[in-house]
């Protein structure tokens, strides 16, 4: 085929040395043509030393030598048949075996020179190369010694393996490099000391050194994050366009009269974010912004402030948390903080009776309530507000973005409220959205002065008993205890059709509420006041012993994870977390953040016999951290980013380079550059913007709806 005529375009089928086989094995790995080719890239590089004599063969790296080929060996017998070689030259001799190429015993023959590629090994002192490439030297004119070099290693299939991806694309990179357009211009890439893309894609497949694989890798990487953030951005531009939401009033004096009300000073990272929410909702642009803060960092009263706003300028807010008696707390501090004002907070929740629902409705629509807090069940109902200003999300985590997108259009389709959502688990949850939910991030990086950090231990079962001589020693203290299991009734495991983080093997009881209770009143726990706390109690029993344990007349709660968001017993310092190998990492640290409120040194004691090495280093990584980013970080690390995009990939990456841990400060760049472009241009529609505009569609058109604008 002749040279000139290729394009990015051009079928795989007609580059040369393409036999029918790898051209199938290519097409199953969706490289069709020359473009899908070159964009296919490796996932890493593997040093190969230049060619030497053997006696001074490199160990442990992809290494080649030459000679002849002094005596053959085929071993057909026994599970795996092999087949052996003798490698000389005038340094020294190199044994030389494969596994399962019974061929080869047709096709290598002594006398014969050839040049073989591998990793060779000291054994005792004969040097050893197990399945080397090799390549007869006899026929063909002897090829120059190879010089070091990094060598791709493509994702590949049984059909077609690296080293053909590798030859197929060397084939054709130097004709097709020229053909790809840049969609950044040169001044851009300088600013930001990123090559051409030409260039990134010539390191990438065929790199000269290490710097050039971290420059390709950097700029494809940035390329990537910039058109994810672009198109979350056009989003956004495309919604703030058609969108409203009250434009709230703020002033000093109502800066001031709203501190007035809290029992504290706010920490600076607390008045860091109410500043970010006051510039969002003094703008009839709808605000999408995200809160996060460590558990125990202060975020109700930030949603709170923000709250109050809206109210001050006559409408109204909504809090909605993700438990019954998360919702139940709010409504209860909220009442006691705003004790004595006019402010009328509604609680609405699922287990309200039909006609005080019905009643609860008709006011909120009347505009008779202020601050209405309630579960998610009011975003699944019609809850008509007069006008509603401030929807606050708590514990976002717990939530689907779909649902998120059910509250803003609960008032009517053009007027929407400013929506912040808080959460304590960053990553990964939150970090999706972020990437799919055009929020903005405010982040509470400081707890309130005077905690004392918690001291988490994890002990087997056999040591129980360690944990509850520390629990009756705070009760005895007048302090009180969670002791939380994974289920109500408990069960049996026999490790068959389960579901768990962990694959059991032996059958194990895992504790259930209920038979904890019993046995800590029976015994451990005798002569303590205990209350058990889940979700199949009635709402109102509910309330009661969380009222009763707030007041110290209970001593120990003992839970299920219901009480894992956002519960705030400032007196409650030791927590027992029983079968603890059955929680996520996000939800032991929810958990623990029960108790360490107060000014008191907390205990936090998991125990667990956890069967996997996941399960060991979530509990591990609980008594090493108390620190919820870097657990989330560790959560992430533990689970792989692939849920970040969802179900809409099924679990598949669109980013194939970046990194959302390590690439971080890219990421970064990326939301800041793209930011500013569509704040510059939102439909990317000038003419030199013709070629990223199309990339943008092509990869995140259809995720994000994008398709109106092409
Ligand atoms: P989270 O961020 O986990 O939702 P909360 O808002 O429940 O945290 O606050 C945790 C505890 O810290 C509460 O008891 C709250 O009253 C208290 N708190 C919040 N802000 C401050 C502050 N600035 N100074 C002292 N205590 C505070
Ligand atoms: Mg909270």
């Amino acid at each position: 085929m002749a040279q000139d005529t290729i394009e990015l375009t051009t079928p795989i089928e007609r580059l040369p040395r393409m036999t029918e086989k790898r051209a199938l094995g290519l097409r199953r790995l969706g490289l069709g043509n020359v473009g899908r080719l070159i964009a296919h890239l490796p996932m890493r590089h593997e040093c190969e030393a230049e060619e030497s004599a053997i006696a001074d063969l490199p160990v442990g790296i992809t290494a080649a030598a030459r000679g002849e080929v002094t005596a053959t060996r085929p071993h057909s017998f026994g599970r795996a048949p092999r087949f052996e070689a003798v490698l000389t030259d005038d340094s020294g001799r190199l044994d030389l075996v494969w596994f399962h190429q019974p061929y080869l015993a047709r096709r290598l023959h002594a006398g014969m020179r050839i040049l073989v590629r591998g990793e060779a090994k000291r054994r005792s002192n004969t040097l050893q190369m197990i399945n080397p490439r090799w390549q007869s030297l006899s026929d063909d004119a002897e090829p120059e010694a190879a010089e070091a070099r990094l060598r791709p290693v493509y994702p590949a299939s049984t059909a077609v393996k690296s080293w053909e991806i590798e030859q197929s694309i060397g084939s054709v990179l130097d004709d097709a490099l020229p053909l790809i357009d840049d969609h950044l211009s040169p001044a851009y890439r300088a600013e930001r000391e990123l090559p051409e893309l030409r260039d990134a894609y010539r390191m990438m497949h065929s790199p000269a050194t290490d710097t050039d694989v971290a420059e390709a890798r950097r700029r494809l990487a940035y390329d990537e994050l910039l058109m994810l953030q672009l198109a979350v951005y056009m989003k956004r531009a495309q919604l703030r366009e058609r969108r409203r939401a009250p434009r709230l009033a703020w002033s000093e004096a109502l800066d001031k009269h709203i501190l007035e009300r809290f029992p504290f000073t706010l920490t600076s990272a607390q008045r860091a974010a109410i500043d970010d929410l006051v510039k969002d909702i003094t703008t009839a642009s709808p605000a999408n912004r995200l809160v996060q803060g460590d558990v125990g960092s202060g975020k109700t009263i930030v949603a709170l402030y923000a709250m109050l706003l809206a109210v001050a300028d006559g409408h109204q807010a909504v809090l909605l948390a993700p438990t019954e008696i998360l919702a139940e707390q709010h409504a209860a501090s909220i009442a006691s903080s705003l004790e004595g004002s006019k402010v009328r907070i509604e609680l609405l929740t699922g287990s309200l009776p039909p006609q005080d629902r019905k009643a609860a409705h008709s006011r909120i629509a009347a505009g008779e309530a202020d601050i209405v807090v309630g579960t998610h069940a009011l975003l699944t109902e019609t809850v008509r507000f007069k006008s509603l200003a401030v929807a606050v999300i708590d514990e976002q985590h717990r939530f689907g973005v779909h649902q998120r997108a059910t509250l803003r259009t609960a008032d009517e389709i053009d007027r929407v409220p400013h929506v912040i959502v808080m959460t304590a688990t960053p990553i990964p949850r939150t970090l999706a959205m972020t990437l799919f939910g055009d929020l903005d991030v405010s982040t509470i990086n400081e707890l309130p002065p005077g905690r004392t950090p918690i001291a988490t231990r994890h002990l087997t079962p056999d040591r129980r008993d360690e944990a509850y001589a520390l629990v009756r020693e705070r009760l005895k203290a007048g302090e009180q205890a969670f002791i939380v299991a994974p289920s109500i009734d408990g069960f049996e495991l026999d490790g068959l059709a389960e579901e768990s983080p962990d694959a059991e093997s032996s059958t194990r009881t895992i504790a259930g509420v209920s038979g904890l209770l019993a046995e800590l009143e029976r015994d451990q726990l005798a002569g303590f006041r205990i209350a058990a706390l889940h979700g199949r109690l009635q709402r109102d029993s509910r309330a009661h012993i969380m009222a009763r344990f707030r007041a110290g007349l209970i001593d120990a709660v003992v839970a299920t994870s219901v009480i894992e968001v956002g519960v705030d017993v400032p007196n409650a310092t030791v927590m027992v977390i029983e079968s603890a190998e059955r929680f996520g990492l996000a939800q032991l640290h929810q958990l623990r953040g029960r108790v360490c409120r107060g000014k008191k040194r907390s205990v936090c004691v998991l125990i667990g016999e956890p069967t996997t090495p996941d399960g060991v280093a979530r509990l591990e990584a609980m008594v090493q951290s108390s620190d919820g980013f870097a657990l989330a970080e560790r959560d992430l690390a533990l689970r792989g980013p692939g849920e970040l995009f969802g179900t809409r990939q099924a679990g598949a990456s669109p980013l194939r380079v970046a990194d959302l841990i390590e690439d971080r400060d890219l990421l970064a760049m990326a939301r800041r550059d793209a930011r500013a472009w569509i704040e510059r241009s939102a439909e990317l529609a000038a003419f030199d913007e013709r070629v990223l505009r199309r990339r943008v569609l092509r990869a995140y058109g259809e995720t994000f709806g994008l398709g109106d604008v092409g």
